[in-house]
């Protein structure tokens, strides 16, 4: 069976619907990249911004209408807005076979596999299967209540996931061909299991033999400690890449979205970061038109863009989402002006990545092969940009390489192996 999956949200999203795919194709149901092709259609959905929401109504619209035509297809909904108003979904979408909440996505190919009758047999063949990057949640939930944030009420109360059963996963996919870990939470640098902190975890799946990179996500900057800082400074296998939101650079703003730290603090781990690891890619979010986010708030937020020089960027409009903090304070930013907002940061980042990714050109670079397809190899350097390289050959997979960098456009470079 094939399933088409579309990804609404953040970079968090995209490794989980990553994670779910990889334990679908454990049970033979692979990937399409057209909905056309799909016998199952899933929709990771997002929770965080109205317009998020809209965008999933709007494609499970078209999924309805493709069912039409192709009445044994199934429609799954996964992630926070299946949490949230499930029901609500069911309701509006007739068609929509299975919704799965937040709180439920670890099993959420098992119950797609039950839904489509996939035997225990497709388990054992696919157990074989490799995969090079292997995503591994380490905690669910997040108890930070960021004011415009609906994600503490949606997937629930902080929790660490025991650091044993963690390493023993890791292990596990290092055994089976995995070469990278890319841990998983909503803040990942708060993990403490017993007395096991993040540091300590990552420390002990980097010593893994046959594991060659360690990558988490996502960070907040108010629990980024300097103990993190030195160990992506001394253990070569952590990447040199980091996503730490920094929302806005207006200290008001920062206090009105409690987000407990200031923009000098932001500033100082950042300085950190690039002395301990000079070859660091920091990439971030930012949100435009919270309430009450005045031009001089958002001119401080841009000039930070163009100080920071990140690595690349989300940026996001602010909408009310229920039951947050922010959704009794006055929505006061016009449109207009967020939509404004949005694409000054949008403009300044690409250029910004343009300078960063020409400067890269003629460099040599080490990158992981991940996929290859039609002799082109699929590769990531440490620092999380994507190469795609030429004249590979499927023995390259799962490897470091050296490469050229040939070619640079604004998301991609282009290279050839040395
Ligand atoms: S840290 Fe803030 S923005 Fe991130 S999930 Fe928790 S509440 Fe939401």
């Amino acid at each position: 069976m094939n399933y088409f999956i579309e990804t609404i949200g953040c970079q968090m999203n995209i490794c989980e619907s990553d994670k779910l795919g990889q334990a679908l194709s454990s049970y033979g149901i692979l990937k399409v990249n057209v909905l056309q092709k799909a016998d199952i259609v899933i929709l990771n959905t997002c929770s965080v911004r109205s317009q998020a929401e809209q965008k999933a109504f709007s494609f499970l619209g078209r999924a309805e209408e493709f069912k039409k035509e192709n009445l044994n297809i199934k429609i799954v909904v996964v992630g926070c807005m299946a949490e949230r108003i499930g029901h609500k979904i069911k309701h509006r979408f007739k068609s929509v076979n299975l919704i799965i909440g937040a709180k439920d996505i670890d099993n959420a190919a098992l119950r797609i596999a039950d839904l489509c009758n996939v035997s225990n047999y497709s388990i054992i063949e696919s157990e074989k299967a490799s995969d090079i990057i292997k995503y591994i949640t380490i905690m669910r939930g997040c108890d930070n209540y960021c004011s415009y944030c609906v994600v503490p009420f949606v997937r629930g109360k902080e929790i660490s996931f025991n650091s044993s059963d963690i390493i023993e996963d890791c292990r596990l996919a290092v055994n089976n061909g995995a070469k990278e870990i890319m841990l998983l939470g909503q803040n990942v640098n708060s993990y403490k299991y017993d007395d096991i902190k993040f540091t300590d975890l990552v420390k002990n799946i980097a010593k893994i033999d046959g594991l060659e990179r360690v990558r988490f996500m996502t960070n907040h900057p108010k629990d980024l400690s300097n103990e993190l800082i030195d160990m992506m400074a001394t253990e070569s296998k952590v990447c040199s890449h980091i996503h730490l939101p920094m929302q806005s650079a207006s200290n008001n703003i920062l206090l009105a979205m409690n987000r407990k730290y200031t923009y000098g603090r932001y500033l100082t781990l950042i300085k950190k970061l690039r002395t301990a690891v000079p070859d660091i890619s920091v990439t971030t979010d930012i949100i435009v038109g919270f309430p009450g986010e005045a031009e001089e708030d958002f001119e401080q937020t841009l000039k930070a863009v163009k100080e920071i020089r990140f690595g690349g960027l989300y940026v996001f409009r602010y909408s009310s989402r229920p039951n947050t903090r922010a959704a009794s304070m006055c929505d006061d930013v016009s449109l207009e002006d967020k939509k404004r907002r949005h694409s000054i940061i949008l403009k300044e980042s690409n250029k910004i990545s343009i300078e960063i990714v020409a400067s890269m050109v003629g460099t040599t670079q080490q990158v992981l092969a991940e996929k290859i397809e039609g002799g082109v190899i699929e590769a990531r350097t440490g620092s999380g940009r994507k190469v795609f390289v030429k004249c590979a050959s499927k023995k390259d997979l799962g490897k470091q390489l050296n490469v050229n960098i040939k070619e640079a456009k604004i998301n991609s470079l282009f290279g050839e192996i040395i």
